[in-house]
Order: C-alpha cells, then sequence, then structure tokens
C-alpha cells in the first residue's frame, strides 16, 4: 500500500517550472532514494509533500487520505517529519535543549527525559549533550537534526542531503542508522548524491530533472541507464 501517493504535481514559481507533473508513489516500509542534478526540483518535491509549498497542480495522499491542501503542521500530527537541506538547529541552544523542543511537541516530563536520553545515545551524542549545538561538528550538527525529526516519531521520515559534510565513516553510521529505523517499520525517503550511500541504503531510485520524473527502479536499472549518466555530464536533452 502506497503511504504517499504524488499525483500529476507541479509547482510553479513566477516562469519557473521547479517540478513538472511529477507521479510518485511511495509504498510503506521502503527506503527510497531521491537523485538528480542540482536545481532539478527535489527540495522543492520534498517541501511539497510536507506542506511548505503547495503544488500549483495536482495532489498529495498519504496513507490513502487527500492532504493536498493541509498545512505543515496538520502532516506533522499525521506522522511526517523532516530534516530538510539548510541547517536547522538552534546554534546558542545545548545540544539536549535542542532535541527538547521538538519532543515536547509530542510528550513532556518523564517520558520527555527518556526519549532525550534514547535519542541522545542513539546519535552518539551523550557527550556533547550540554555543548551549544553550534559548536558540534558539522556532522553532529546532521545527526542532531536527524534526532529532531525523530523526536515527532514520523511514519515517514524525509531527509534532504543528511550526509553533506560528513566523513566517509558518519556517512555509514547513518546509512547504518537509516537501515535500522526502517527494520522497525519506518519509510523513508531520502535527497542524495552521495552515490555509494544510496547503494548503502537504497530499496528503489527515483531520478529527478529539469522537474520531471526521468528514471524510476532499483539503483541497478537507474546507474545502467545511459541516460541518466548523460544528465549528470549536462548533457541530455532539455524540455
Ligand atoms: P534541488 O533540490 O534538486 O537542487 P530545488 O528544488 O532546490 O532543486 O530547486 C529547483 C528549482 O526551483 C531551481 O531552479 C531553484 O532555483 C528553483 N526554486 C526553488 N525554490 C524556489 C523559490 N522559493 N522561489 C523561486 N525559485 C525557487
Ligand atoms: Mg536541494
Amino acid at each position: 500500500m502506497p503511504l504517499i501517493d504524488i499525483k500529476g504535481v507541479s509547482k510553479r514559481f513566477g516562469g519557473l517550472t521547479a517540478v513538472s507533473g511529477v507521479d510518485l508513489s511511495i509504498d510503506e516500509g521502503e527506503i527510497h532514494c531521491l537523485i538528480g542534478p542540482n536545481g532539478a526540483g527535489k527540495s522543492t518535491l520534498f517541501k511539497l509533500i510536507v506542506g511548505v509549498y503547495q503544488p500549483t497542480v495536482g495532489s498529495i495522499l498519504f496513507s490513502n487520505t487527500d492532504i493536498t491542501g493541509e498545512r505543515s503542521y496538520a502532516r506533522v500530527q499525521r506522522g511526517m517529519s523532516i530534516k530538510m537541506q539548510a541547517p536547522s538547529v538552534f546554534k546558542e541552544l545545548p545540544v539536549r535543549q535542542n532535541l527538547d523542543v521538538a519532543l515536547q511537541q509530542k510528550q513532556s516530563g518523564n517520558d520527555l527525559t527518556v526519549e532525550r536520553e534514547r535519542l541522545l545515545q542513539l546519535l552518539d551524542l551523550a557527550d556533547d549533550a550540554d555543548k551549544p549545538a553550534g559548536a558540534l561538528a558539522h556532522g553532529q550538527q546532521q545527526w542532531l537534526e536527524i534526532g529532531m525529526a525523530l523526536a515527532l516519531r514520523p511514519r515517514l521520515l524525509l531527509l534532504d542531503e543528511p550526509t553533506a559534510g560528513m566523513s566517509p565513516e558518519e556517512t555509514h553510521r547513518t546509512g547504518e542508522l537509516i537501515k535500522s529505523l526502517n527494520r522497525d517499520g519506518m519509510t523513508v525517503i531520502v535527497v542524495e548524491h552521495d552515490m555509494a550511500f544510496v547503494r548503502q541504503i537504497a530499496q528503489r531510485v527515483t531520478v529527478l530533472h529539469l522537474g520531471r520524473i526521468f528514471a524510476d527502479g532499483t539503483l541497478e536499472h537507474v546507474v545502467n541507464d545511459p541516460r541518466v549518466a548523460e544528465i549528470y555530464l549536462g548533457k541530455a536533452h532539455h524540455g
């Protein structure tokens, strides 16, 4: 059963069509990677899914319910959570308090404390819990943001370039974390450039190019498509 079903969605910004006629359905329990050159519309599609933007045309269903007109807040209540591409931790606040801000949307008191300490362990941030978030290494800030997204206990987790700025070892650990969340039932959609990372986690891959779905299938299928190699070299025909 599709958890998220995107039907004929386009998003125009003035004269620019950032997302164009996208049909994409993602099953519950999947790890789905979204790849494509810069400016392909990946982040815009994520923002359409979470309700930061409204589509110019088309509709979006979550668990068979049409959520097209719903605000982000309502979608979070339904079980969606996103780590955006641009960093959004509160740099002045301690790591622990950053998590609390997110956790407060779902719980309080002792439950909150227990969950916060669990997340600090899961993200390997326990030793840095009292540091201001801005003092963390870049990779750790990304983990903290993933933790803030997890604090909302999502059914669907969207991660926009989660490994940017991470070492290969940190990237690999992020992949293992995503796989373990998925084993526990979470559906995860990831925008990513690092193909080793995509290979590590992806069950299915969608290639976006000039706002449109360009290719879709297993990673093997997609990387063996010569048209896909061409768009990364900038040789594909536009339009
Ligand atoms: P990607 O994440 O694949 O790199 P984006 O979704 O960020 O691509 O951007 C797709 C296109 O839409 C780009 O040409 C970008 O400049 C444009 N764009 C994105 N957001 C806005 C916006 N808020 N206003 C105008 N243009 C935008
Ligand atoms: Mg982007």
